[in-house]
C-alpha cells in the first residue's frame, strides 16, 4: 500500500536500528507520548532492534485511559436515564468506572449508541426531538476540531436536546507534569505526529527550554518511530534540546490554524483530572460560556467522585511510563481484554492491550497460539 509499505521496510529498519546503535554512547530513556505510536512500537518488535540500554517507555496518550473514573460514572449515569440517548466511540463502552460500564448500562436497556462521527449526534438529535442526546467527548487535541464543530453546529440549528459530556485533554500539560514528577526517568520524547498537524509545535518549544529535553514530532509507522528515536538520540548525545520534526510529511510547524480557530471559540483551558495520575492545572477542555448550554454536567449536574476505582489496577504508573504493562501482577491474569481491571487493557490504544495482543507471556497464550 503506497505511503505505508515503504514505512514497514525491515531492511531499512535494520539499517536505522543500526544507526542508532552508532549513535547512542550510553544508555537513554525515551518515551512515546501516543498510544497509537506503543501499537506500533509493541506489534512491529522496534523496542527489540534498539540497542542494550536503549528504553522506550509508554507515555499517557490514549485519552480513553486517561478519562477519570467519575466521567466514567457520570456517563454511565446519564446513559441509565430512560429519556436521554448516549451516544459515545465504541473504545469508552468497556472502560469500567468505579462501579460498572456503559455496556452493561445498554446490556440492562441503556439507549447506548456507537457513533463513529459526533456529526452521527446531530442527526440523532433531530429525529429524537422529545429525547436528550449525550455525545461523550473524549480525545486529546486531534479530536478537539470536530467535537467543537458539533457543538458550533448545535447552536447554529439551535437544537435544545444535545449536549456533550466533556473529557478532553492535551498533551504538553501532560508532558511537563512527567517531566517535574520526583520518579521521572524520561530524557527524550517522540511527540505525537496528528496532535501537531492540529496544533503545531511552537507550545512544546518552551518545554524542551525549560526541562532541557529533545521532542521529535514523530509519525505512527516503524521507520518514523525508528527515525524518531534516531532523532532524539542524535540530540541527547549532542547536548542539544530542541523540537524537531520527523511526520514532516504531515505536520507543519504552526499547524492548522483554522482547526486551532475552531477549538478556541468553543473551548476554553481547564484542570483537568487524569485517570491514575490526578489532576494536571491546565491540563484540559472544557466548554466556553457561550457554548455553556450545552454542557451535560451543566444540565444534568456535575460528575463526582464515587469510590475507588479497582486498587490492583496500576495504570497510573504505566501512563507515565514507570512501569511496563508486563510488569503489572494482574497483567494477563487476573486483568485481558475479556475481563479488564483498568482501561489501557481495554483501548484499542492502550499500552496494556498492546502488550497482551502482541507480547503476552506464553503460559498466558491460548493453546492454540501456543502449539502454532
Ligand atoms: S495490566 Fe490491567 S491491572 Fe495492570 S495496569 Fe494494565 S489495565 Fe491496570
Amino acid at each position: 500500500m503506497k505511503y505505508v509499505d515503504e514505512y514497514r521496510d525491515a531492511g531499512a529498519a535494520r539499517r536505522y536500528a543500526d544507526l542508532i546503535a552508532r549513535a547512542a554512547t550510553r544508555p537513554w530513556t525515551i518515551m512515546e507520548i501516543c498510544g497509537g505510536q506503543t501499537h506500533t512500537i509493541v506489534r512491529y518488535g522496534v523496542d527489540e532492534l534498539l540497542p542494550l540500554g536503549l528504553t522506550l517507555v509508554h507515555g499517557p496518550g490514549c485519552p480513553v485511559c486517561v478519562t477519570p473514573a467519575e466521567l466514567i460514572d457520570k456517563a454511565v449515569e446519564l446513559a441509565a436515564r430512560p429519556e436521554i440517548i448516549f451516544c459515545s466511540f465504541g473504545d469508552m463502552l468497556r472502560v469500567p468506572g468505579s462501579g460498572r460500564d456503559l455496556l452493561s448500562v445498554k446490556a440492562g436497556g441503556g439507549d447506548v449508541r456507537t457513533v463513529y462521527s459526533p456529526l452521527d449526534c446531530l442527526r440523532i438529535a433531530r429525529d429524537h426531538p422529545d429525547r436528550q442526546v449525550v455525545f461523550f467527548a473524549v480525545g486529546f487535541e486531534t479530536t478537539a476540531p470536530a467535537n467543537a464543530m458539533v457543538v458550533a453546529q448545535a447552536k447554529q440549528q439551535g437544537l435544545t436536546n444535545f449536549s456533550v459530556l466533556v473529557a478532553h485533554v492535551l498533551v504538553p500539560p501532560a508532558i511537563e507534569a512527567i517531566l517535574s514528577a520526583p520518579h521521572n526517568r524520561v530524557q527524550g520524547f517522540l511527540a505525537a505526529g496528528h496532535v501537531c498537524a492540529v496544533m503545531g509545535i511552537h507550545e512544546y518549544e518552551p518545554i524542551a527550554r525549560r526541562y532541557r529535553v529533545p521532542i521529535v514530532v514523530t509519525g505512527f509507522e516503524p521507520l518514523d518511530i525508528l527515525q524518531g528515536i534516531l532523532m532524539v538520540v542524535n540530540q541527547l548525545e549532542a547536548g542539544r534540546a530542541e523540537v524537531e520534526t520527523q511526520y514532516a510529511r504531515s505536520v507543519r510547524a504552526d499547524g492548522s490554524l483554522p482547526a486551532q480557530a475552531l477549538i478556541r471559540e468553543v473551548f476554553q483551558v481547564v484542570p483537568r483530572k487524569w485517570r491514575g495520575v490526578g489532576e494536571i492545572p491546565a491540563s484540559g477542555l472544557g466548554l466556553r460560556e457561550p457554548y455553556a448550554a450545552f454542557d451535560a454536567e451543566r444540565r444534568f449536574g456535575p460528575a463526582r467522585y464515587a469510590g475507588d476505582v479497582d486498587s490492583d489496577c496500576q495504570s497510573g504508573l504505566v501512563l507515565q511510563g514507570v512501569l511496563k504493562p508486563c510488569d503489572c501482577p494482574a497483567f494477563a491474569t487476573r486483568c485481558t481484554p475479556e475481563h479488564p481491571l483498568g482501561a489501557p487493557m481495554v483501548s484499542s490504544e492502550g499500552a496494556c492491550a498492546a502488550y497482551y495482543r502482541y507480547r503476552r507471556p506464553p503460559a498466558a497464550a491460548p493453546a492454540e497460539e501456543r502449539a502454532s
